[in-house]
């Protein structure tokens, strides 16, 4: 029998080639105070600081895909932030080598930030890149994994960055990380690039150079010696498109560039479009102009049909550095997304002025819509959408991503139009599982039958009370699992731009009673494993 390794898949095809090994990373070294010439000792560090710009420039010219190109700029303009330099010098003036300075100086570099000591998902994964990087150059031993220009293969790592991901060309048919779960970097470059990957997957270290692997996205799984079968299509390939589709297809939209890419990819909406990665480097609280400006111009690039603007979703993983945060112990649980409104009402109300505003300015009031993140009681929603009524919003909704208000549901009759589900934060909360653990990431899968369960009490609850709903978590991005959604009623699902196509695809083929007897047996598994071969076996029937 053949040995199968299992994590989350990510893709719908299967690929089959030899795996190129990335080698885990090294400890850093062991701090030391050396006593160097003070003056040396900063011109080494200059010189590594250099260099690392240099290559992330040079990894930015090579980077196929806009967000990599970004997060490569914003690591650059990180890493040359002149306070790092003067708290670098600090530690050697104390008598640090280069290589301490660096790892003290962005300890506290970090806090000072993030404005919290804990960690802050992919920022901190920024910021820890940057440190490896400049010691690395600092010890003159600069691993560049040179992939192959010509072949297949499949790279294994225990996690990848983005400089990594950055030099992935057509050579890069599938991915398998041990760490890294549905929504890591990984997981999203994959979607975009449409590379085949199977993340979070533990045994992924067990595998060596050159072994030939078949990663199956669709069962999550990743077979020694597996034999691709060349015929290979997607499974929803072979069913016919249908005339009435159970639902519509929105994209999820971060940026100027994604609102265009989805535009050119017929999504028929935007179901999220995330107001705070306007802002992740913004240092001061934006005007009412600025503000008008930034949604005019994401608006004015978005596809024709309903656009919902989430308010700012800032907190836990997002810092923003202009609104007021306490330091806590527990960011995710703590004051992030809607609750930081009491803290800084001026801001709140400002930006849902200045979405309408854009709305106007763009001749789409009708098209506009705002829900609000972090919703976890009736009268939580209640007030926001009050305030979203008066400045002008006919459209209102509110997003589930805590468990609690799924009980609440039949008191929001009335109150707003339409739910969305954050799969991705309601599995954080419902599993008790931070959903920026590698550790934890079989508990972050989408299929986990509790999830399922959750998602269908919510559509059950929302329709008695005739309130539309709609996934804009990773979960919609799944093709196969949308075959479920929309079998327990969800009306829009809203993906990311990778997985759109795919997405429309099932949509437009998928019928009603393909999708009632998907949830009939998804309700039936004991596993996602279970869940999602229960589903597909169900749709080759
Ligand atoms: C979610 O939680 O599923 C969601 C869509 O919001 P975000 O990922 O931005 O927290
Ligand atoms: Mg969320």
């Amino acid at each position: 029998m053949s040995t199968i390794y299992r994590g989350i898949g990510i893709g719908n095809t299967s690929v089959q080639a030899e795996a190129f090994r990335i080698a885990p990373r090294k400890s850093l070294p062991e701090l030391a105070k050396t006593f160097p010439n003070v003056e040396s000792e900063m011109v080494r560090y200059q010189e590594a600081l250099a260099a690392f710009v240099r290559q992330l420039d040079a990894k930015s010219a090579q980077a196929q895909e806009q967000s990599v190109k970004e997060i490569l700029y914003a690591q650059s303009v990180m890493a040359q932030d002149p306070e790092l330099a003067e708290m670098v010098l600090q530690n050697v003036k104390e008598g640090w080598s280069a290589e301490s300075a660096v790892q003290l100086g962005m300890q506290k570099f970090t806090q000072e930030l993030l404005g919290a000591s804990d960690e802050f998902g992919e920022r901190v994964a920024d910021l820890r890149e940057i440190e490896y990087r400049i010691i690395q150059w600092l010890q003159g031993d600069v691993e560049e994994h040179q992939l192959p220009k010509t072949g297949e293969i499949i790279v294994v790592a225990e996690d990848l960055s983005p400089m990594e991901t950055a030099t992935f060309t057509d050579v890069v048919k599938g991915v398998v990380t041990e760490k890294g779960g549905p929504t890591s970097h990984t997981a999203i470059i994959c979607r975009q690039l449409g590379i085949a990957a199977v993340v979070a997957c533990t045994d992924a270290m067990k595998i060596n150079n050159g072994t030939s692997l078949l990663v199956n996205p669709t069962l999550g799984t990743v077979e020694i010696d597996g034999t691709l079968n060349a015929n290979e299509k997607p499974w929803w390939h072979q069913l016919p498109t249908q005339a009435n589709p159970l639902a519509k297809v929105f994209a999820n939209v971060g940026s100027v560039k994604d609102a265009q890419k989805v535009k050119s990819l017929n999504a028929q909406g935007v179901g999220l479009l995330r107001t705070e990665i306007f802002f992740l480097n913004t240092k001061t609280s934006p005007t009412l102009e600025a503000q008008t400006d930034i949604y005019s111009e994401v608006l004015a690039a978005c596809p024709a049909g309903e656009i919902i603007f989430r308010t700012m979703d800032a907190g836990s993983d997002k810092p923003i550095a202009f609104l007021n945060f306490a330091r806590e112990a527990n960011p995710a649980l703590g004051v992030r997304g809607q609750r930081l409104g009491k803290s800084n009402p001026k801001f709140f109300t400002e930006q849902l002025q200045a979405i309408h505003n854009a709305a106007i300015k763009n001749n789409r009031t009708n098209d506009v819509a705002v829900m609000a993140p972090m919703i976890a009681t009736a009268s939580e929603a209640a007030e926001f959408a009050k305030t979203a009524r008066q400045i002008g919003f006919k459209q209102v909704g509110i997003m589930v991503e805590i468990p609690a208000v799924i009980s609440e549901i039949a008191n929001l009759k009335g109150v707003v139009d339409f739910i969305s589900v954050g799969t991705n934060d309601l599995s954080q909360y419902l599993f008790a599982a931070d959903r920026q653990s590698a550790d934890l990431a079989q508990l972050l899968d989408p299929w986990q039958p509790a999830l399922l369960k959750s998602l269908k009490e919510i559509c059950t609850n929302a329709k008695e009370v005739g309130i539309k709903v709609g996934v804009c978590g990773e979960a919609a991005s799944d093709p196969l699992l949308c075959v479920y959604l929309m079998g327990i009623g969800v009306t829009t699902l809203s993906s990311g731009a990778g997985a759109l196509t795919s997405v429309q695809e099932v949509v437009s083929r998928i019928t009603k009673t393909q999708a009632e007897a998907a949830v009939k047996v998804a309700l039936a598994a004991r596993s996602a494993q279970e869940a999602k071969q229960f589903v597909l076996a169900s749709l080759k029937n």
